[in-house]
């Protein structure tokens, strides 16, 4: 089944934005102080200490475990070693130096245009909180975003590129609008989830809106195995929504009755942002996970002729923040 896609509107005729060439270039941005939290690791269970601190024009996101001497692990698709339950960043040479469910943080990140920091966890898993990105986008508000001295970049997808998996597919391709529009969809067999489809295009005030409340969901039985092989020991109703069948089993129930599908293209936004900076580009897909958003990124840039690397021009949307 092809998601369906809601066209936005031909820049050309909004009369709202003036043409690429005439708009002042874009500027990267970082976090005006640095900023610490604490959580629970949806999979240790552990109590971790989360730091974001401000970091140079040029240095991009940069994760390090700052309970071992290990090397950096930039925020990049190439650094991903394991997609299964989250995606996962580490060291090929130190299988210690790994930190899991780093794609809510990416989210919040790509969705506030935060292009530098440095992200400082004591432990092998980022903090899961309520299961969705609200924490993160807080924490950044708290700590204020501020413009440096460099123009900021992006990348332009300029040829299809396409991976599948059992049914299950994604896709980037040349982008209609300026940034990165996505149209995801989903088909549970789980009465409660069922088929839903949801597209939006990537703005600040979008991702605020429409995509960083949504939580990560599981299914009651899934649950079970994986408390059977010692995982997800942090779980809870308060840090996702539980599945059984035609059954939300959390009290409060859903917080919009697409949560799901929204939660899918939040987690797309966070996993994307590992191409190293924005992409401006239509991403699609349907049955889509961590795993086929890594390896799309991996059959894009395997093919230099399917991407440039170019300045970005502020963006006058008419829904940009
Ligand atoms: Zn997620």
């Amino acid at each position: 089944m092809e998601p369906m896609i809601r066209s936005a509107p031909p820049e050309s005729v909004s009369g709202l934005t003036p043409p690429p060439a005439t708009r002042p270039l874009a500027v990267q941005h970082t976090l005006h102080h640095a900023i610490s939290c604490v959580g629970t690791g949806l999979h240790t269970g552990a109590c971790i200490t989360l730091t974001l601190q401000p970091a140079p024009a040029g240095h991009g996101i940069v994760f390090k475990r700052s309970d071992l001497n290990a090397a950096l692990l930039p925020a990049r698709f190439d650094y991903v070693v394991d997609t299964r339950l989250s995606t996962v960043l580490g060291d090929v040479n130190n299988p210690t130096n790994r930190i899991a469910t780093v794609e809510h943080l990416m989210a919040a990140l790509n969705g506030c245009g935060i292009d530098n920091v440095l992200v400082l966890v004591n432990g092998p898993e980022i903090p899961v909180f309520d299961g969705s990105a609200a924490d993160f986008v807080f924490l950044m508000d708290c700590a204020g975003r501020v413009a440096q001295d460099a123009v900021r970049h992006r990348i332009d997808v300029l040829r299809t590129v396409r991976v599948e998996q059992n049914g299950a597919f994604v896709e980037l391709s040349p982008a209609p609008v300026q940034n990165l529009h996505l149209a995801l969809s989903i088909d549970f067999p789980a009465e409660a989830i069922g088929k839903q489809t949801f597209s939006t295009e990537l703005t600040p005030a979008t991702f605020r809106s429409e995509l960083a409340r949504n939580r990560t969901f599981t299914l009651r039985h899934e649950i079970e195995a994986l408390h059977k092989a010692g995982l997800a020991r942090g779980g809870s109703l308060d840090n996702a929504i539980v599945v059984d069948g035609d059954q939300i089993l959390n009290p409060s129930g859903l917080r919009c009755p697409d949560e799901f599908i929204r939660h899918k293209v939040m987690d797309a936004v966070g996993d994307l942002y590992l191409a190293g900076a924005p992409l401006r580009a239509r991403f699609t897909g349907h049955r889509s996970g961590h795993c086929l958003n890594n390896k799309v990124l991996r059959a894009l840039f395997a093919d230099p002729s399917a991407w440039r690397y170019v300045p970005a021009h502020a963006s006058f949307s008419r829904v940009a923040a």
